[in-house]
């Protein structure tokens, strides 16, 4: 537990906003905008987002449009790769709670770690630097909002598991008398209404809106707001109840909000969170469903710096998840030697979805009828229905996931991460601090660099 000075931030602040953009030394117009130090920043995170997982999603909307030319909306600004290993004694894979300190707060730790050491010891995060410095924070992800990511950019704990009290230090831990995060959107409401507290009517008493659906987001939008529109991460957008918002829908109500009387700048982390879930299950129809769903939000993101011109936004991954792979099986003269997304567009909901209908009694025919716009053969109906008869969900899932995965040529190697590098994208004022091959800790350390000493700020 620890709370900031007050005194501190306000000493800070008068050093930082006397000197917010530091004298370019090249010559060269286009790096005089690059160096600029940003006035907001928000900070992207496909989280489970690999190489292989874009690939395949570029091919997927290229298949999606009848054209060859898609690009995802972040493709133009790859600036270079980085790490993602923690530092832990046993492992060199990292989850998300290691990765996610890393570029919250500059410093490697241990898996399973919500910004604290080995030590256990809480390490200061860019948020709580970004409210000492007066910024506006806002918080928009697919996941709970208790989840790994954004538990790592706004709270402390020994261990991710430890949900209830992550959700307590949203609410408890203050910055010169604020809560650290102002606007708060995504899922995870079991975490927050509680029967030993409820931190909802909390929040509310605190001066937040409390928006519970997709219209709330319109008529109960204010510049303090906690949603939680599901118990826990938000179904896969396919699948998703229309009275849950999308993460374009999200990001746009926080954005608005963020940039009225915007005086000092904001800080927004937006995650893409449950790519890393649909990974996790082996689910290629629920990865591309969130990748499209986290594209759209990202190309919010990107509308509003392009016309902004003062914000950085920096899109990236924790790790990638599933050992995803773009063709697998393939290469048969008669298949030819491809990743075929065609099948998955024939997909209306996910297996997982599907396999609920199944194991709640509906009839193995009628479901993947309905569902998958696709004539199926007579064995991978059979393949279906015989997982069928074990009554349960999951064996059901993963033998619609086969005939998604056979058909597209998709291949996966594991249940959990891979330890790869992934890519960093960069657009707006600060831009070149994030270029080549670097650890994942500079995240977290170019932008302290940028709200803490933007005098001295290089790239
Ligand atoms: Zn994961």
């Amino acid at each position: 537990m620890f709370l900031f000075s007050g005194i501190l931030a306000v000493l800070t602040l008068a050093v930082i906003f006397t000197s917010h953009y530091v004298t370019p030394t090249s010559t060269n117009a286009a790096d005089k905008k690059q160096t600029k130090v940003p006035k907001n920043i928000i900070f992207i995170v496909g989280d489970g987002m690999g190489m292989p997982v874009i690939k395949a999603y570029r091919t997927f909307k290229q298949e999606k449009h009848s054209s060859s030319k898609e690009q995802t909306v972040w493709d133009p600004y790859l600036v270079g790769m980085q790490t993602t290993h923690p530092d832990d004694p046993r492992d060199n894979i990292t989850d998300s709670a290691a990765a996610a300190t890393a570029m919250a707060t500059g410093k490697k730790t241990y898996n399973d770690a919500i910004a604290v050491n080995h030590e256990t010891e809480p390490l200061r995060s860019i948020v709580e630097a970004a409210k000492e410095a007066r910024m506006r924070t806002a918080f928009v992800v697919s996941s709970d909002i208790t989840d790994a990511t954004p538990a790592a950019f706004g709270t402390h704990n020994v261990s991710r598991k430890n949900k209830d009290q992550i959700a307590d230090h949203f609410f408890d831990e203050k910055i010169g008398g604020e809560h650290k995060v102002d606007i708060l959107l995504g899922g995870g409401m079991q975490y927050f209404d509680r029967k030993d507290r409820d931190l909802v009517q909390e929040f509310k008493k605190s001066g937040y809106s409390i928006l519970r659906s997709k219209g709330d987001l319109t008529s109960q939008s204010s510049a303090k707001m906690l949603g939680l529109f599901q118990e826990d991460e938000l179904d896969r957008a396919i699948d998703r109840p229309k009275h849950v918002p999308t993460l374009k829908d999200m990001t746009q109500a926080a954005l608005t909000q963020l940039n009225q009387d915007n005086q000092h700048g904001f800080f927004m982390l937006l995650e893409g969170s449950t790519i890393d879930s649909a990974g996790h299950e082996n689910d290629v129809v629920g990865a591309m469903s969130e990748m499209e769903d986290f594209e759209k939000a990202v190309q919010v993101a990107l509308q509003f710096a392009k016309k902004d011109q003062e914000t950085l936004v920096v899109i990236t991954a924790d790790h990638a998840t599933g050992g995803f792979s773009f063709g697998a099986d393939g290469m048969t003269s008669e298949t030819g030697y491809k990743w075929d997304p065609a099948p998955i567009l024939a997909a209306k909901k996910t297996p997982v979805y599907m396999a609920k209908k199944i194991a709640g009694g509906q009839s193995v025919r009628d479901v993947l009828h309905t569902y998958i716009d696709v004539s199926l053969t007579a064995e991978e109906i059979l393949q279906v229905e015989k997982a069928a008869q074990s009554g349960k969900a999951s064996s059901i899932q993963l033998s619609i996931q086969r005939i998604f995965d056979q058909r597209s040529f998709t291949g996966w190697t594991t249940f959990a991460h891979t330890g790869e590098d992934v890519p960093v994208y960069a657009y707006g004022p600060g831009k070149a601090a994030f270029q080549g091959w670097i650890d994942n800790t500079k995240q977290g350390k170019n932008l302290f660099q940028m709200i803490e000493s933007p005098s001295t700020y290089r790239p």
